[in-house]
């Protein structure tokens, strides 16, 4: 803990004095285009991945980048997304998954989860993603088979955010759109679903960087 006090210690010492005007602009509100939600791992930094600025992104983080589908019951995902696109009218989502993800690896291994009921019960969310991935990668073990449950857990999670009633509405009139991104630890490459493709390819090749 004494590296990350010293941290918030240098920040106001050193970086804030040098973004005055931008924290300054900041102090009066946010208005980000992106809502990005991701995973809750500590090797996953939105910020540094993505070279964002403060205010750029409204990030929501969870154990495996999670989107529950769209219910009566109110969870924190649920509100965070209704008020990025209800109130922020954020114009783009990404779900962005990661390699080596625990949360996957649970959702592949159910039955390791004793003792952590709530975690189980978050990752039958991915359920199907687990499914779907032994389907299309029938052969698959291990580490290709994790690769191919984080992708299909992607994809799976950009359809739960179409049941979300502003969601679907903002994807109906052409005001938001979607994105599917693993990212990769070793290699710190993005992979982005391409739909052409029906893959997961490097950004750099894919149409997300035109768009
Ligand atoms: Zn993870």
């Amino acid at each position: 803990m004494k590296k990350i006090v010293e941290g918030v210690l240098r920040f106001k010492e050193e970086v804030y004095p040098q973004r005055l005007g931008l924290f300054k602009e900041l102090s009066s509100g946010q208005s980000p285009e992106v809502l990005m939600i991701t995973c809750a791992d500590s090797r996953v930094d939105p910020g540094l991945i993505t070279q964002a600025e403060p205010g750029e992104l409204f990030i929501c983080r969870n154990a495996g980048n999670i989107v529950p589908p769209y219910s009566q019951h109110t969870g924190g995902n649920t509100a965070s997304i209704e008020f990025a696109v209800g109130v922020l009218k954020i114009s783009e989502i990404v779900v962005c998954g990661h390699t080596d993800c625990g949360a996957m690896k649970g959702a592949m291994n159910p039955d390791g989860l004793d003792g952590l009921p709530h975690v189980c019960n978050w990752l039958s969310h991915s359920h199907a993603a687990v499914h779907v991935a032994k389907e299309k990668t029938p052969n698959a073990e291990g580490t290709e088979l994790l690769k191919s449950v984080t992708e299909q857990n992607v994809l799976l999670q950009l359809q739960h955010l179409k049941t979300h009633p502003l969601v679907a509405a903002g994807i109906a009139a052409g005001r938001i759109r979607l994105h599917g991104w693993v990212y990769d630890i070793e290699h710190g490459e993005v992979l982005a679903y391409d739909a052409a493709a029906d893959a997961f390819l490097p950004l750099a090749d894919t149409a997300e960087v035109a768009a």
